[in-house]
């Protein structure tokens, strides 16, 4: 998906309607930021939007999609590409969150039997010892691969400017966090605020 090539595109329908960025807000119930923001290529609108978007302006979801007008067979084959570049980017990802989630389960499993073990089976110290420190290993080499697939699955969106970003490993690990989102400092406006996780990639 081309965020800049889109944003000019609604700028220019937008202009086309002989609507101003404060009519166009008013008549789709966002911000006159939000239609600032799309038109410059910082994001996508959501998907409660769309369909108003589609009709204020008066073209298809595919055309919003495409960034152009688009007409006879080239209008076909770019609605094919286009519900297939979402629908694998949102596949790959959940795939990676699932996988991050089965890999930290596993890792935590292994360090559990491991203390276990240690606990009640009469072994000698030294070999306790060894159990005890694999299991370790195990559960922190577990929680960097968790981690990793987490972290570069979709991204996280900045409630303060809407832009899109990854953060790094260290700052995804001591951050809190609730179960879908995650208190980040947004590398672009500098807010450190709850951001939400996005399945959609970042807008690079
Ligand atoms: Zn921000």
């Amino acid at each position: 998906m081309d965020c800049k090539k889109i944003g000019a595109f609604l700028a220019r329908e937008r202009k086309a309607a002989r609507l101003t960025q404060a009519e166009a807000a008013k008549k789709l119930f966002v911000s006159e930021k939000t239609i600032s923001k799309w038109e410059n290529g910082r994001g996508l609108p959501d998907t409660g939007v769309l369909v108003n978007l589609c009709s204020l302006y008066d073209f298809s979801l595919n055309e919003l999609l495409s960034g152009e007008r688009l007409e006879g067979e080239n209008y076909r084959k770019r609605a094919e590409r286009n519900m297939e570049e979402l629908l694998s980017q949102r596949r790959s990802n959940r795939r990676k969150i699932a996988l991050s989630a089965a890999v930290c389960g596993a890792a935590f499993s292994v360090l559990l039997v491991c203390v276990a073990l240690s606990a009640f089976l009469p072994l000698d110290p030294r070999l306790k010892i060894a159990l005890l420190v694999y299991g370790f290993a195990m559960a922190v080499l577990g929680v960097g691969v968790a981690v990793f697939a987490d972290i570069n699955a979709g991204s996280f969106v900045c409630r303060r400017c809407g832009k899109k970003f990854v953060p790094s490993a260290k700052e995804y690990v001591f951050s809190i966090h609730t179960l879908t989102a995650r208190k980040l400092r947004c590398p672009f406006c500098g807010a450190k605020d709850w951001c939400k996780k996005s399945l959609q990639n970042g807008d690079e």
